[in-house]
């Protein structure tokens, strides 16, 4: 598994099902999302099949490989905006272009860029980097 393989909307869709503590059916997520039933319908079909979502009885929510998709791009986003603030970028400046980074930047590069800038154990938000314990760090 890799950033890679994630899209801006499939991000959106899993942050969305991640928000809730319990299944969501389609007809909330429509809603969550502004966007009509039947494409909220094939969107998380598509995700089904990609791995990162499953559906019970009462709604959809995400895989393993779902939530540790999402766990690493948090991550990716926590480390570029570390970096960024480091290198003289306002958090809101540094958030806003990790935001547009997080998904495309590659795990070998940012395996070094984490190394790179310490290790750090938090964000410019305060929020927690787990990337060193994270799954995929490891493979
Ligand atoms: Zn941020």
């Amino acid at each position: 598994m890799d950033l890679e393989d994630i899209t801006v909307r499939e991000l959106e869709y899993l942050r969305v099902i991640n928000e809730e503590d319990s299944p969501i059916s389609i007809t909330s997520l429509s809603r969550k999302l502004g966007r009509s039933a039947s494409s909220v319908y094939e969107e998380v079909n598509h995700l089904i099949s990609k791995g990162l979502v499953c559906k019970g009885p009462e709604g959809v929510y995400l895989s393993s490989n779902g939530k540790m998709l999402l766990e690493l791009v948090d991550n990716s986003h926590r480390i570029i905006e570390t970096w960024l603030v480091g290198l003289g970028f306002s958090v809101d400046e540094a958030c806003r272009l990790a935001s547009k980074m997080e998904t495309t930047m590659p795990i070998e590069v940012l395996r070094k860029l984490y190394e790179k800038i310490g290790k750090p154990r938090s964000c410019p938000h305060g929020k927690p980097i787990t990337f060193s314990s994270t799954v995929i760090n490891k493979a």
